[in-house]
């Protein structure tokens, strides 16, 4: 059952645990006890060889490191866990995306998306610059190259003062070139705080300060079953303080709540706790171009063109990156694999979980000739490069090649519809009371990583009563 505010869902009996502070005593004499600190904040049960925690965290993309650092900043008390199915931190989305810095001109006034991004922005620069993580301001032009996008260009312009971007300006066609001396347009938005970063590195910096904090991070452990244990064994000394086990192939944990953060899977990690399969996460590959070291001085900053409504992504544009070198795209084509992120990547089981769905079948229907469009432009790089001649005439063939691709997360209704904003849900019965699920955590998500974690920490604490 999806849920927003779920404190209402939480049973008596749960409501009648003693208050989290109490309960650290205990267990800090347990720990004394047991005499084994290999690390800081992570115990031992004295009748068993498995880790407790107090909460879990399943994904150790942005938002499950953003989310893991929060809690603890909040609650140094607590001993928290991240556990990740690859051999390291933002392996998937957070680690393969367009780098950018979004300022929240997008998004519908008052959602979600545009609060958090505006917020979010504000929070990462002042993180990265508390924490020593590389970042530029370039900025970013979003450019009207027909006068069809025009009222489109205004009505960005509106919404993005209206969210509270500053110093937002539309710039006519001669004063372009002022920002992007090789970009031609009828009309565009120049944003100066829009910048680039890496996200991985933010998220392994977020890991860091989690670690020092006390926090414990697993790799490749793959989490495959969330149990709720009713009764203690009579033997364990821990019982029903860490009641939830979650396992991998190989080894397991204890904790009392867990958290999932899975990106590309979090559908399939909801199942795992009894929740509805639904919105289905769909795999959408964006493949980008790179320009060649010596065509790379051709944009200072970000070129964006004016997004299409119809579709959730923002459209193929130039993005600068921290090590100099210039991304051209992505496009959007459905993956048949999940973290596929080349051309031929297939994978039997991601595939026919799409193609099975109705939701992905109707927004298919709907959106062929766009769907076959971006396909084709996938495979001919020229057809992606005329695209980008639009904004850059200078642009030629042979100034790119085939660069890096990242694997979208899109969350789907069965109806087809894209779905937008957060999603929170929980399970049913005694293992769903302990259970939160962030469903969708789509773009700009990295960008609002720390105001996430401030919206996911809350929730949490409201949940699980903390
Ligand atoms: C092509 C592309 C371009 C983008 N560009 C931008 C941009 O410029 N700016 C911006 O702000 N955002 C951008 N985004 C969006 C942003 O990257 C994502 O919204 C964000 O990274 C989501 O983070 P996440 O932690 O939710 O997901 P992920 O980074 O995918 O992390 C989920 C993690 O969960 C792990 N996991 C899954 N299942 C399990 C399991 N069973 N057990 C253990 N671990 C598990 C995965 O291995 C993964 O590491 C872009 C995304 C893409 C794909």
């Amino acid at each position: 059952m999806t849920t927003t505010m779920a404190a209402s869902r939480i049973s008596r009996k749960f409501l009648n645990l003693l208050p989290v502070c109490k309960k650290r005593q205990h267990i800090s004499i347990q720990y004394l006890h047991s005499q084994i600190s290999n690390s800081t904040n992570h115990r031992f049960l004295s009748s068993s060889t498995q880790e407790s925690y107090d909460i879990v965290i399943v994904g150790g993309g942005i938002v499950g490191m953003a989310t893991a650092r929060e809690i603890l900043v909040r609650h140094p008390n607590l001993s928290v866990a991240v556990l990740e199915k690859e051999s390291k931190i933002s392996p998937h989305q957070s680690g393969h995306n367009s780098g950018v810095i979004h300022a929240g001109i997008y998004y519908t006034p008052g959602s979600l998306k545009a609060k958090l991004c505006v917020e979010g922005v504000e929070l990462l620069y002042k993180y990265c610059d508390e924490n020593n993580v590389p970042y530029k301001k370039c900025g970013k032009l979003i450019v009207a190259v027909t006068p069809e996008e025009i009222p489109r260009l205004e009505g960005l312009l509106k919404r993005g003062n209206e969210n509270g971007v500053k110093d937002l300006k539309m710039v006519e066609s001669h004063e372009i070139k002022e920002y992007e001396p090789n970009c031609v347009g009828l009309k565009a938005i120049h944003s100066p705080h829009t910048g680039i970063i890496d996200y991985a590195e933010v998220t392994r910096s977020y890991g860091r300060t989690f670690e020092k904090a006390g926090g414990k991070i697993y790799t490749n452990f793959e989490v495959k079953s969330l149990d709720v244990t009713k009764e203690s064994s009579p033997e364990s000394s821990s019982g029903m303080k860490h009641p939830v086990t979650v396992r991998g192939d190989n080894q397991a944990v204890q904790c009392r709540y867990v958290v999932t953060c899975g990106g590309l899977h979090s559908d399939r990690l909801a199942e795992l706790s009894g929740c509805n399969r639904e919105p289905r996460i769909v795999p959408f590959r964006g493949d980008y171009l790179l320009l060649k070291q010596e065509k790379c001085d051709l944009v200072r900053g970000n070129i964006y063109p004016v997004p299409d409504p119809r579709f959730p992504f923002l459209g193929v544009h130039y993005t600068p990156r921290m090590n100099g070198d210039v991304w051209l795209g992505p496009n959007a084509v459905l993956s048949f694999k999940r973290e596929g992120y080349n051309l031929t990547d297939f994978n039997l089981k991601d595939t026919f979980d799409a193609l099975s769905f109705r939701g992905l079948r109707k927004l298919a229907l709907r959106n062929l000739a766009f769907g076959i469009k971006e396909m084709y432009r996938g495979f001919y790089i020229g057809a992606t490069v005329k695209q980008l001649q639009r904004y850059v005439p200078e642009l030629a063939r042979e100034d790119v090649i085939r660069g890096p691709s990242g694997v979208r997360a899109q969350a789907l209704d069965r109806e087809g519809q894209l779905v937008d904003d957060f999603v929170f849900d929980s399970g049913t019965g005694d293992l769903g009371s302990r259970i939160l699920h962030v469903r969708n955590a789509p773009s700009p998500a990295a960008t609002s990583s720390l105001s996430i974690a401030n919206m996911v920490t809350d929730k949490v604490e409201q949940t699980f009563q903390l």
